[in-house]
């Protein structure tokens, strides 16, 4: 209360044609939180995220950057600007080197020292050093996450955007890949993150969003979340 976000949407409508997708989605996320959007599959997570990231263009409403509006600009400027995505589905590059993937991701905004930013990664992901000269392809689905993560990480961004993460992982994995991003966050990462899984997002977030056919239905504290029923009804379908 009283921070201005470094990440807000105001009125945000999207749509595919003539079909809107999200409407009205209004949402914050203030440094150093870590926010979850939830809900259930085709509620609109991926095109929220895709639009934020600059990949989608709004049909109305706002984007604010640091307080400005960026509502419009593309996805490589987004990028300088300060947004990272770290796609559903991770697409690495399967024929890079770890390393080479790494790099990858100080395009939008390279960092001034990038071989110690990319030790900063290695240090982070122990995993990711002693792969570093692997192809990408060779990873584990875990693997390639914590690798899609530090790509997004590397320009050192205001906010990284998570979409989907636990996609297609073991829970065990999705447990280590979110104490992680937990850690991540208390070293003073912003992240706003959407996941069908509820309790896991729920049980690392600060605030989340429930998001259902295209609304917030529901916003509050992770713990307020929790105990809300509309996020049952948003997952049923009768939100
Ligand atoms: P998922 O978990 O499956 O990724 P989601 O919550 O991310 O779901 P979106 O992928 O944003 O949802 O899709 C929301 C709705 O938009 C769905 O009904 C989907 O069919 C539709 N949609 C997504 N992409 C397109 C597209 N390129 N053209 C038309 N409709 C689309």
């Amino acid at each position: 209360p009283g921070i201005a976000p470094v990440l807000a949407t105001r009125g945000l409508r999207c749509g595919y044609g003539a079909a809107d997708v999200l409407r009205e989605v209004d949402l914050e996320v203030r440094r150093g939180e870590l926010v979850a959007v939830l809900g259930p599959n085709g509620a609109g997570k991926t095109t929220l995220m895709r639009a934020l990231a600059g990949l989608h263009r709004p049909v109305e409403g706002g984007i604010l950057l640091n307080g400005a509006d960026v509502s419009g600009h593309g996805a490589n400027r987004l990028a300088r600007q300060g947004l990272a995505l770290v796609p559903e589905g991770r697409q690495v590059f399967g024929d890079l080197s770890v390393i080479q993937n790494i790099r990858l991701g100080a395009y939008g905004r390279p960092p001034e020292d990038l071989d110690a930013a990319v030790e900063e990664m290695l240090d982070r992901y122990p995993r990711l050093r002693e792969r570093a000269e692997q192809r990408a392809g060779l990873l584990s689905g875990g693997e390639q996450q914590m690798l899609a993560i530090a790509r997004g990480l590397i320009s050192r961004p205001d906010v990284l955007l998570l979409d989907e993460p636990s996609l297609g992982l073991a829970p065990a994995i999705i447990r280590e890949l979110y104490d992680g991003l937990s850690d991540l966050r208390d070293a003073g990462a912003t992240i706003l993150l959407v996941d069908q899984m509820a309790d896991m997002a729920l049980s690392i977030a600060d605030h989340a969003y429930v998001l259902a056919d295209g609304r917030i239905v529901s916003a509050g504290t992770a713990a307020a979340i929790r105990s809300d029923r509309t996020l049952d009804e948003a997952y049923l379908g009768a939100a």
